[in-house]
């Protein structure tokens, strides 16, 4: 390969900071639209990467969207790219579609596929935006990757073009580790995070906005398109807005342990929210009883609702049982079975976790490529292993098996509900809610397609039944599995200790106003005593304060626990998405306008630095500690 084309797939997306509409009850827009945070991600890249490499990169934007809409986020990237100055080529190519908010991530994905097909340069790298075109949480780039033949990596850091040009070098987080992997093109990346330690998109001049005015962009005919098999394969019921439930207590105006004891009277004995939760601790799940797995070639699973267990390689977490919970709901409805798929290194250490949550079957299939797992190596697995599609998969709504879920249901040519809150099953058909747009919004969407029904849960928002059925254990050939990419290094990262996040029945999150790395001290105290765990905001991981996985919102972990701590945090939108599932809100902050505090059922309007100890004291007092 002498030259790289690279193509950026942007759309314009309402603003979801701003004002929205519902319309018809069934679309969300908004009067203003920009180019999607993640969008823009991969369009600097794009743009720094050929001034890296001078001379040797063509690159392809796409989009599809309104005449309006396309045509000004298409200048805005053409005036960022500034052709006459760029060392590299670029294209512009629009597909105007005014009925573009009627379509799902599915159909969008198929569209850009034909335009990509078009294409004179064929990509070999492409950046999407991971929540770009549809706000369906990463449908359309695994879509595009899957129905291209290409792998799909989400949540790459840095990213560096290797010499001849044919592979990449690629740095992931793994937990609280670094994973560098080398990657051979072609490729799709979904864009979620700065790369290269960059942290903004570069500004647009005048001159670059009055060059975007005259270049000269290719507007796509759609009739030219082979687009007949791109169709949605869900449909929106109907969107509310999220309403607050939120109790809004405001304590302001005393001395530090004046108002510690008042905000403690009210947190245990007003709205008893620590009572119920004192015990604290995480989840206890696991058993040690030794499984007996038999050996199985071939088994069926056409007719099964299939679950993707999440685990960490040695324990079964919790996402998993809280998943169970709706395959079994599925299961008990339709009368079909629930396997459950444990795709790990070595198994042996899962299988006891695997247990009492209503699996009827737990599959265990061994590689060392699931020990550091890609979606590559396990979409190699589960394309072999089911000869035919199950009639349900079900996976843990985190980033990984969301991508898992839009890959599994490219494949297998099914429906996919993706990150649902709630999910019910009418006349065999899935229809779930799932929050939206900044959590501001709740749709409800149905499948409406046959085949596989596929389904990502957001495990917080179920509880685990448990379940006296033993199940069976069998173990399979995991089949050939030969990703493209091989690790090149893993870089170990400081560890978090304690209950993990996502397990916590209480934490206690710092942001930016804790000042320091070493004031976390005071949080870890009320954490320990709580038995609970400790969160941060972005800006907190970003400075390196806190590891990187404690890390909570939009690109961190979700949360729910019985009581969230926002202390120094301001309540921005991507942090907020993260923990609005928390039964009990509790915020520390001076100002008042912060806007955490409207997400908090009890607000102490002070600074840490005042309260935070006697608070302490004042819950040992409670707890007889
Ligand atoms: C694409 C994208 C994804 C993102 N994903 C996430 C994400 O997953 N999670 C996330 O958290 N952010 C995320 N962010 C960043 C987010 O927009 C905010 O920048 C970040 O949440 C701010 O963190 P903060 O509240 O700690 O800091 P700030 O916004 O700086 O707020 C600090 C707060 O501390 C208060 N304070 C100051 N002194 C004290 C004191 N002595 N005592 C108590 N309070 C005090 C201040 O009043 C202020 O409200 C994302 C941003 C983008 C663009």
């Amino acid at each position: 390969m002498s030259k790289l084309n690279l193509t950026c797939l942007l759309s314009p997306m309402a603003d979801t900071e701003g004002p929205m509409d519902i319309v018809n009850g069934k679309a969300l827009t908004g009067p203003k639209k920009i180019m999607g945070k993640y969008g823009e991600i991969g369009l600097e890249t794009a743009i720094t990467f050929g001034e890296q490499n001078p001379n040797t990169l063509h690159t392809d934007i796409l989009s599809v969207g309104r005449q309006k809409e396309v045509t000004t986020l298409q200048q805005s990237a053409i005036a960022m790219f500034q052709p006459a100055k760029h060392p590299g080529t670029l294209g512009v190519h629009a597909l105007y579609m005014d009925d573009i908010d009627d379509k799902d991530g599915f159909e969008v994905a198929g569209i850009l596929v034909a335009m990509i097909n078009k294409l004179e340069n064929k990509p070999d790298l492409i950046f999407s935006g991971r929540e770009s075109f549809d706000y369906g949480h990463g449908v359309v780039g695994p879509s595009v990757a899957r129905q291209l033949g290409y792998p799909y990596y989400s949540g790459v850091k840095d990213i560096a073009l290797k010499e001849g040009i044919t592979s990449v070098t690629a740095t992931f987080e793994e937990g609280n580790d670094k994973m560098v992997m080398d990657i051979p093109l072609p490729a799709v990346f979904g864009t979620t995070d700065w790369l290269n330690g960059k942290d903004s998109a570069r500004f647009t001049s005048l001159k670059g906005v009055m060059m975007a005015k005259k270049f000269k962009r290719t507007i796509v005919d759609a009739g030219s398109l082979d687009i007949a098999g791109s169709a949605s394969k869900t449909v929106i019921q109907s969107i509310a807005p999220v309403m607050s439930e939120r109790k809004n207590r405001k304590l302001e105006g005393d001395e530090g342990p004046a108002l510690a004891k008042k905000a403690v009277d009210v947190l245990v004995n007003q709205d008893k929210a620590l009572a119920a939760s004192a015990a604290g601790g995480g989840y206890g799940s696991t058993s040690e009883a030794a499984i007996n797995w038999t050996d199985a070639a071939s088994l069926d699973f056409s007719g099964d609702v299939v679950v993707i267990g999440d685990h960490d390689g040695t324990v079964v977490r919790k996402s998993t049982h809280q998943a169970l919970s709706q395959a079994r709901k599925i299961a008990d409805i339709t009368g079909k079975q629930v396997s459950l798929f444990i795709l790990a290194g070595n198994v042996e250490s899962l299988g006891a976790g695997a247990a009492g949550f209503g699996a009827d079957r737990v599959i265990g299939l061994e590689s060392n490529h699931f020990v550091h797992p890609t979606l590559d190596a396990y979409a190699h697995c589960l394309d072999q292993l089911f000869t035919a599609p199950p009639a349900f998969l079900v996976t843990v709504a985190n980033d990984f098996g969301r991508d898992l879920a839009s890959y599994m249901a490219t494949f297998f040519g099914g429906g996919l509900l993706q990150d649902v809150v709630a999910l019910d099953l009418t006349d065999n058909k899935l229809t779930g809610s799932r929050i939206v747009s900044n959590a501001r919004y709740t749709t409800r969407e149905t499948i409406t397609v046959d085949g596989c029904q596929v389904v990502s849960v957001r495990a917080t928002a179920f509880d685990p039944v448990a379940r006296e059925e033993a199940p069976a254990y069998f173990k399979m050939a995991p089949g050939d599995i030969s990703p493209n990419a091989s690790i090149r290094e893993i870089v170990s990262g400081e560890q978090s200790r304690g209950i993990p996040l996502n397990e916590a029945k209480i934490i206690v999150s710092g942001g930016r106003g804790m000042k320091a790395a070493e004031n976390f001290k005071h949080l870890h105290s009320l954490s320990d005593l709580l038995g609970g765990a400790v969160g941060a905001s972005r800006a907190v991981t970003d400075l390196d304060w806190v590891a990187h996985n404690l890390q909570i919102g939009q690109t961190g972990t979700t949360v729910a626990p019985d009581i969230y701590f926002a202390i120094g945090i301001s309540g921005a939108i991507q942090h907020l998405t993260g923990m609005l599932g928390s039964k009990y809100v509790v915020a520390i902050n001076p100002d008042a306008d912060a806007p955490i505090h409207t997400h908090a059922d009890l607000s102490i309007i002070d600074k840490w630095e005042n309260i935070l100890e006697p608070f302490t004291e004042e819950i040992k007092g409670v707890l007889g500690k």
